[in-house]
């Protein structure tokens, strides 16, 4: 199905992000891999090609391009040509907007121009080792001490964890109420701020996630994000935007290894004809076919609302939890359609499967996902339950 939301200037966009990552990108995308984390010069180079935090003021550096469709591109071309561990998009718009938005003035001068030129990576660290799906269950903390906060804790599997040189830090600042967070930026550098390992995981091996130790961390005033003790309203408010780009990066990571399968399958041969002109093999690309354009358009219309200001909650939980799955059925499809080639890592579906499973569980898990749609449609036990949490997950 045509899609209908890109302009000509979105399709020029496209192209130029197209070529940046086939030239700039894709050529180290193995060493990346071995090496388990991207070179730091790649968020430089992006940053110079005006990728980065496009939506920053042009004061900051920045395009002052708000409309989400441009990240939607650089999402869906970097997963088909560059590597989906370069987790640009979550330096651009996950993190990045928390100080675009909640930032002051000064912080933004101080800030963001380096965001723009990929000189400052950025972070963000809500999961705790206990505290995962629940974010009011976060453990570090943050006490007043005039001048500064004292942050002491730690945090566990931070993507963008080694190479962040700014994090936004939950922490809690009000022992009493249990969504009494605030948000500090702890920088690269300053005292008792640690990193641990670099940590294995099953794929995405490219991209760096990490745990981070505060140990008597004095982070100024000056680097409080937001309002004291509102933190965690903050970070519900950007968790639609957060599922938004995880449901277009798993729209795209199947898209990607749909692509791979059916150029494969068209070339290999068993029994005297072509793996996809098997009955069965067609069938299957017809069904990933109609199940990713039904998805693509729900999709597209969310990225439509969310430029309107009108995306809810749910509907982002929604696209979250369908691509999600999705992604998961194709990749998984699409291994099986490699045969063993499909097991190999040389041959990018390998990543592309492993990549995708981890994309059920950060972000909002899809039992998450399934608890606000369920709430949203009036399946709340909480209402019933006097004086019980009012804001779970
Ligand atoms: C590769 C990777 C990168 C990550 N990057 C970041 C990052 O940059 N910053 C960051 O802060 N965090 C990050 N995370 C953490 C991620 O967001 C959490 O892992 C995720 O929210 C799940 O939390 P948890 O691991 O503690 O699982 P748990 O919360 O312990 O959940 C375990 C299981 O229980 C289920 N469950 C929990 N609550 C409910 C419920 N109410 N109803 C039904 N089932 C439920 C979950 O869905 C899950 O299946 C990352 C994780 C990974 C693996």
């Amino acid at each position: 199905m045509d899609r209908r939301i890109f302009e000509e200037e979105h399709e020029i966009f496209r192209d130029a992000a197209r070529s940046f990552l086939i030239n700039e990108i894709q050529p180290h995308v193995d060493r990346w891999n071995e090496q388990e984390i991207v070179d730091r010069e790649a968020f430089e180079k992006a940053g110079e090609q005006g990728f980065l935090c496009m939506w920053a003021d042009e004061k900051y550096g920045g395009a002052g391009v708000e409309d989400f469709r441009y990240e939607q591109i650089l999402i869906e071309e970097n997963a088909r040509y560059g590597d989906v561990g370069f987790f640009m998009f979550l330096h651009s718009r996950l993190v990045g907007p928390y100080i675009g938005l909640l930032g002051t003035e000064e912080q933004k001068a101080r800030w963001l121009p380096k965001c723009v030129s990929g000189e400052n990576i950025l972070a963000i660290a809500m999961t705790e080792a206990s505290a995962g799906s629940d974010v009011s269950g976060i453990r570090s903390r943050a006490e007043d001490k005039g001048d500064h906060f004292l942050l002491n804790g730690s945090k566990t599997f931070i993507s963008n964890g080694i190479l962040a040189d700014l994090v936004i830090v939950a922490a809690r600042t009000d022992p009493d109420n249990r969504h009494g967070l605030s948000l500090l930026v702890v920088e690269r550098g300053m005292e008792g701020f640690e990193r641990g390992r670099n940590l294995k995981k099953m794929g995405m091996h490219s991209q760096d996630t990490a745990e981070m130790f505060f140990n008597n961390v004095k982070v100024p005033k000056e680097n409080l994000l937001g309002e004291r003790d509102r933190g965690f309203y903050h970070l519900m408010h950007f968790l639609a935007e957060e599922r938004l780009l995880s449901a277009v990066g798993s729209l795209a990571n199947a898209e990607a290894a749909f692509a791979v399968t059916l150029e494969y399958t068209s070339e290999r041969e068993a029994f005297g004809r072509k793996i996809a002109e098997f009955q069965a093999n067609r069938f299957k690309f017809a069904d990933m076919r109609t199940e990713m354009d039904v998805a693509q358009a729900f999709i597209d219309a969310c990225v439509m609302e969310h430029n309107a200001g009108r995306l809810t909650a749910e509907d982002a939980a929604k696209a979250k939890l369908f691509a999600t799955e999705l992604e998961d059925r194709v990749t998984d499809h699409c291994v099986q359609l490699h045969g063993g080639n499909g097991y190999m890592d040389e041959y990018p579906v390998s990543r592309m499967y492993t990549a995708a499973r981890v994309s059920r569980i950060y972000a909002g898990s899809s039992e998450i996902m399934r608890e606000i749609i369920a709430r949203s449609i009036g399946l709340d036990p909480r209402k019933k339950q006097k004086g019980t949490r009012k804001d779970a997950a």
